[in-house]
C-alpha cells in the first residue's frame, strides 16, 4: 500500500477489521513510517460480491 502524502511503500496496520456482515470489506487504518500519516482503506475481496448480471447474450433468440 502506498502512503498517499509521500508514495513511501513502507506502512505498518494499525487496526483491522470486517465491515460488512457478508465479510467481504475489510477496512484497516495504516500509519506509513516515512511521514507518519494515517489513512484508512476499505479492501475488497474481488468475486465474492454480487454485482448485478446485465450480461444477457442479446444475439440469442428464444425459440
Ligand atoms: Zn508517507
Amino acid at each position: 500500500m502506498i502512503c498517499p502524502n509521500c508514495e513511501s511503500r513502507s506502512s505498518t496496520v494499525k487496526d483491522k477489521r470486517l465491515v460488512s456482515p457478508q465479510k467481504v470489506v475489510t477496512r484497516r487504518r495504516r500509519e506509513c513510517n516515512e511521514c507518519k500519516t494515517r489513512w484508512t482503506t476499505h479492501e475488497v475481496l474481488a468475486g465474492n460480491i454480487d454485482i448485478p448480471e446485465q450480461s444477457r447474450r442479446s444475439g440469442e433468440k428464444e425459440t
